[in-house]
């Protein structure tokens, strides 16, 4: 049987591992009410990364780093890391597929369906009181991995993989998709991964504005304190060493209720359902649209993850 295949770009494809998923995720053009039509909102989906979040790109880029320099066996290591979630799953998926044992440390408050994937990864999970905060929750992962010889902390927060895999990937291809068009970047701030490499790459090559987006209730960029908030993934509650602040033209605070009510309005309007992060994202996107000096720009933003990973906390 003789099968023609169309002319079409082809983007199925076989590969050969799960690995060759990360990344290249396609911006989506979102319409909300309060954005001017001529103002483009495009959103980065970071869900269509094969463990479904951003996190898929630094965790790729710490583990090749780290087996490049020696401090992890290409197999048979121990990998340590402190993760509400997303790094974690990430990081427990490349450790099953390259035979590494995986150790979470996690603070007690992450829902239920990332134990459950964790432990479906094969990772073995160690839970820490949420109250005490992340650095508690760090300090932890750090005692864990000095008593456990020859294991591997990427320690996300001060890794600079972690940023080099979003300059080498998030920004180009933002670049690419846009033609160079992009007037602003809205990025949520967690490990500051994101923002930093995305912008140093997008500001080396056009001029865009920067706007970094944390929880109104652990304002740390904007002067105040860190503190307990219900926006996963962003607002640590400290300013990491990743953070570059020289690179952040604005910051916008978000209130829990906001981010969480426009993830459910983004989800409406898109049939895509997009995580708490997203929503705030899109909150703050909204907000930098509305302004006349960005009247007809590019705003772009990056949705970190899906809702189906919040749906136990019920915020409905
Ligand atoms: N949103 C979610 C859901 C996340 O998991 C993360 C990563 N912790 C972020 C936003 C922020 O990304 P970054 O750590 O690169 O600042």
């Amino acid at each position: 049987m003789t099968v023609t295949t169309p002319d079409a770009p082809v983007t199925s494809r076989v590969v050969d591992s799960v690995e060759e998923l990360v990344g290249e995720t396609p911006l989506l053009r979102v319409r909300l009410a309060g954005i001017p039509e001529d103002t483009s909102l495009l959103a980065k989906l970071e869900m269509l990364n094969p463990l479904s979040s951003v996190k898929d790109r630094p965790a790729l880029a710490m583990l090749r780093d780290a087996e490049a320099t020696g401090l992890l066996p290409a197999t048979g290591g121990t990998v340590i890391e402190c993760s509400s979630g997303s790094t974690g799953i990430s990081l427990a998926a490349l450790c099953t597929l390259r035979g590494h044992r995986c150790i979470i440390v996690m603070p007690d408050n992450a829902t239920e369906e990332r134990r459950l994937i964790l432990r479906q990864l094969g990772a073995e999970i160690v839970t820490v009181p949420h109250q005490e905060g992340l650095l508690a929750a760090w300090a932890h992962a750090e005692r864990l991995q000095r008593a456990t010889p020859g294991s591997w902390l990427p320690h996300q927060d001060r890794n600079p993989a972690n940023v080099q895999a979003h300059y080498d990937t998030t920004g180009p291809e933002i670049l690419r998709a846009t033609a160079g068009r992009v007037d602003v970047l809205v990025c949520g701030v967690g490990t500051g991964g994101t923002l930093t490499g995305t912008a140093r790459y997008l500001k080396q090559h056009t001029d865009v504005h920067v706007v970094a987006v944390e929880p109104a209730r652990s304002a740390v960029l904007s002067g105040g304190e860190g503190g307990p908030h219900g926006i996963p993934g962003i607002g640590a509650g400290y300013v990491s060493d990743l953070t570059d602040l020289s690179l952040v033209d604005d910051v916008v605070t978000v209130p829990d209720e906001a981010a969480a009510r426009t993830a459910d309005e983004v989800t409406r309007a898109t049939g895509l359902p997009v995580g708490i992060s997203s929503g705030a994202a899109a909150h703050a996107s909204r907000l930098i649209a509305g302004r006349s000096r960005w009247a007809g720009a590019t705003v772009v933003t990056v949705f970190p993850d899906s809702g189906e990973r919040y749906l136990s906390m019920a915020h409905h």
